[in-house]
């Protein structure tokens, strides 16, 4: 195992003072709870020269979620949004993707901006730094290939995994960045770029590329709006069911009226460069929610996930597996009293 690379370490109290940092260091990196950046840091992927712990920013720590709306700043950490009534009782999809990251370990370190921002995953990255090499490294790191897909032309695949993405996808949420151009906000689905199998335009980004964040900018915080009527639920699947990845997680919203499902909403993580909101979900919707609803939901499954061996689950499973979830959780949510 390799040693832990050197590094300074700065802790800024105020949002001024992460910027200050940011601008003096330019090739710093953010520092939430570490338990991602740290573990690639010790496997020699990166080496950035100072990390900029963000954890001490009180701004940061917002947590609000009621009958008018969500919020949560980046620095609140997974344990926090998990265990938190509100977003338990109004917001159960946030709450429950929150609850099946990691293990309580990590969940008590792991922060929403680190989850928001997770590095995009890969068997031929995700490795140390003597397999790496033994490889020729790949795209996403030194190399000149994608081991994954060789004829990808500069293309890079690998996987976003992070789990409270889709959950706040479903609501419609917005993020909100700082940087040093000034506050801005963006729906939560633009933040991601990574390329997904139904774009007809190129992204501008891959697996490799897969934030629309400036130099220098940072997530503070997201918001949803409260949409009376809108239930909610998560799923994934993993191969240990304590500590993983997904193989592909699941998130829905809709709206029941009466016996007509009236919305709907479904997002998938661990399967493309991107957290994936379906598009043509509110075709489904206006009727009965009848085998046409199922057809039509795998339909939107089969033509917008990917399939890429980035795992050491195939790709195809992941796909059928993010099927088999999106059914189950319309299901139970159309059924809830
Ligand atoms: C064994 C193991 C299992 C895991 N299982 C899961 C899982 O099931 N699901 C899952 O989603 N994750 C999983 N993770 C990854 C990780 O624990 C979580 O995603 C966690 O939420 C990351 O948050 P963090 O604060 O620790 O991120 P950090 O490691 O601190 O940061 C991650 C990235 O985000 C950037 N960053 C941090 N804060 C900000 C900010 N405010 N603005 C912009 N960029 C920022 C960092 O620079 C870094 O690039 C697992 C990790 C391990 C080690
Ligand atoms: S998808 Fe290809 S380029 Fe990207 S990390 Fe995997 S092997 Fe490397």
């Amino acid at each position: 195992m390799e040693a832990l690379s050197e590094f300074d370490l700065l802790r800024p109290t105020t949002l001024a003072g992460v910027l200050e940092a940011r601008s003096a260091h330019p090739n710093s990196r953010l520092l939430g709870g570490g338990t991602d950046l740290l573990v690639n840091i010790r496997r020699g992927i990166v080496a950035p020269p100072v990390l900029i712990d963000v954890t001490g920013v009180g701004e940061l720590r917002c947590m609000k979620a009621d009958a008018h709306g969500l919020e949560i700043g980046a620095c609140v950490t997974l344990t926090e949004i998990a265990g938190h009534a509100g977003v338990a009782r109004i917001y159960p999809v946030v709450a429950q993707a929150a609850a099946s990251i990691a293990g309580p370990t990590h969940r008590n370190m792991g922060t929403l901006g680190g989850n928001l921002c997770l590095d995009t995953r890969c068997i031929f990255y995700n490795q140390s730094e003597w397999w790496r090499q033994a490889n020729n490294h790949c795209l996403k790191t030194t190399g000149d290939m994608c081991h994954v897909a060789p004829k990808s032309r500069g293309v890079c695949f690998a996987t976003f995994s992070g789990d409270l993405a889709p959950a706040l996808l479903t609501l419609g949420a917005e993020v909100d960045l700082l940087g040093p151009g000034g506050r801005r906000s963006l729906p939560l689905r633009e933040l991601y770029i990574g390329v997904a199998r139904h774009d007809e335009k190129a992204t501008g980004g891959d697996g490799k590329n897969y934030l629309a964040l400036k130099q220098g900018e940072i997530v503070t915080a997201v918001r949803a709006r409260h949409e009376p009527g809108l239930r909610s639920a998560y799923d994934k699947v993993r191969i240990r069911r304590s500590i993983e990845y997904p193989v592909a997680g699941v998130a829905v919203a809709l709206r029941r009226d009466g016996e007509t499902l009236a919305d709907l909403r479904v997002a998938i993580t661990g399967t493309n460069p991107r957290p994936v909101l379906l598009e043509g979900t509110q075709a489904l919707c206006g009727g009965k929610l009848d085998a046409g609803v199922f057809k039509g939901l795998d339909e939107l499954v089969r033509d917008q996930i990917m399939s890429m061996k980035t795992t050491f689950t195939p790709g195809h499973y992941r796909r059928r597996v993010a099927g088999v979830l999106a059914r189950r959780l319309v299901t139970r949510l159309f059924g809830q009293g």
